[in-house]
């Protein structure tokens, strides 16, 4: 292989291995760095509970998921979107489905079988792999390529090429390898945001009470909402309180506007509608049907879609939170809870943060260093969980591969 076509990847995340599979098949000599002792420990973990690959969302909508960072996600999608990702899980023999919501997942939901495919049809390709390799630093060299510096066991490697993609992951779950440390050496070279939690639980002041009896308990159907988030903000499903707070489905959602209100004022408050399915004329004739003489308890125990769990957290936010008494029925719609933290990266299910926009060309490739590009959740966007993840980190690594080869002289 001639030596100009020579492209390593640093990281072996779904980014990483995609960004492999495309310059691969250009016919470049691929190289596939990884700190771990094996790749793609994130991508399993995320098949854990089913592998959410993807979304079939009408491809607006799709986009719409990236929030400010749509315009920044956008072109990658146009390139590789929703279906190229079923697409190319087909190429690998892995058959999907959607789900009721929309959801894309493997028939068997598991994401060890495509990843097994993938490497083996890397391996295939000519692609080789260096596991337990960890990226320390990497330089310029006088002749224009880019100098590696790994930590191999212990020992320092080095490694020459005339083109990089770092796909070295966000900062959530740091024990499957991307724990965001780059930042130390590549703030150097290129605009980083600080990190954040995404998708993640928030802290609620619970009394000790109500934290003991009612951990783990879902909260269902409810509907959310941001107190100041103006519009019809709010969003059905379920969430789960938990001893330091709150968890579930609706609040990973919710987290990216929660977090930024917490930025703001220090706490947000989270609007519960206990009863999604009544009216508030509905429920005001209910209540006023009630024999008075009846205790609270009682009268809430009648209101039908009130279950024992939303009980108890009505009397939390009355004993705890402030709520009057005197607010009910109406607070049954309109249920304040007070959110004072997001909980650390390390927990969460994604990260904030990273590579900005505003120091990469179109292709991902560092405006202050050619040759060295980037992909995947180590640039600075987010989403909600629901397969947004995956895809865009896939169609990062699209985009960067193809820009790679363009730059090693090879167009795709
Ligand atoms: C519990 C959980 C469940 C999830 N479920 C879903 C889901 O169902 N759907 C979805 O869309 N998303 C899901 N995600 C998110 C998704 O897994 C990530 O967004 C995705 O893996 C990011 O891909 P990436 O290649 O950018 O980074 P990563 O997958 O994090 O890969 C980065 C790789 O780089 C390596 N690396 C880091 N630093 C170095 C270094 N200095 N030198 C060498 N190697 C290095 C790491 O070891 C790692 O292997 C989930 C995440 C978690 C934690």
């Amino acid at each position: 292989m001639n030596e100009t076509k020579r492209l390593a990847i640093v990281g072996g995340g779904p980014a990483g291995l995609m960004a492999a599979m495309i310059a691969a098949k250009a016919g470049v000599s691929v190289e596939v760095f990884e700190r771990k002792a094996s790749v793609g420990r994130k991508f399993l973990i995320a098949g854990r509970g089913g592998l959410n690959l993807t979304h079939a969302d009408p491809r607006e909508l799709f986009r719409s998921r990236y929030g400010a960072e749509a315009p920044f996600v956008g072109p990658w999608l146009v390139r590789f979107d929703g279906d190229d990702a079923r697409e190319f899980a087909a190429e690998l023999g892995i058959e999907t489905f959607v789900g009721s919501s929309g959801r894309v997942f493997p028939k068997d939901m598991k994401a060890a079988p495509m990843l097994r495919h993938w490497v083996q049809r890397l391996r295939e390709m000519g692609v080789r792999f260096h596991v337990r390799h960890e990226l320390r630093q990497l330089a310029r060299t006088d002749q224009g390529s880019v100098s590696l510096e790994f930590d191999h066991e212990g020992e320092t490697v080095h490694h020459e090429t005339k083109a990089v993609i770092l796909a070295l992951g966000g900062a959530s779950w740091p024990q499957l390898g991307s724990d965001g440390s780059f930042v130390s050496w590549l703030s150097a070279l290129a605009p980083i945001t600080p990190w954040q939690s995404a998708n993640c639980g928030f802290d609620v002041p619970w009394s000790p009470a109500f934290r003991t009896r009612m951990a783990g308990t879902p909260l269902k159907p409810i509907r959310l909402s941001l107190a100041e988030a103006g519009g019809d903000s709010s969003l059905q499903g379920e969430c789960v309180v938990c001893d330091y707070g709150l968890e579930g489905s609706l609040v990973y959602t919710l987290s990216r506007p929660i977090r930024e209100q917490i930025n703001r004022n220090g706490y947000a408050t989270l609007v519960f509608d206990l009863v999604p399915s009544l009216s508030a004329d509905r429920l005001e004739s209910l209540w006023g049907r009630q024999d008075t003489k009846r205790s609270v308890a009682e009268r809430l125990r009648r209101v039908p879609g009130l279950d024992a769990a939303k009980i108890d957290l009505v009397f939390e936010c009355i004993k705890n939170f402030g709520v009057p008494a005197a607010s009910l029925p109406g607070a049954l719609k309109a249920l304040p809870v007070r959110l004072e933290r997001a909980r650390p990266i390390a927990e969460a299910i994604s990260s904030a943060g990273g590579v900005a926009a505003e120091g990469l060309d179109d292709g991902l490739m560092l405006k202050s260093f050619p040759g060295l590009f980037c992909a995947g959740e180590m640039l600075d966007w987010e989403a909600p969980t629901g397969g947004y993840l995956l895809t865009a980190s896939m169609a990062s690594g699209v985009v960067a591969a193809e820009a790679a080869c363009d730059y090693l002289g090879r167009p795709v």
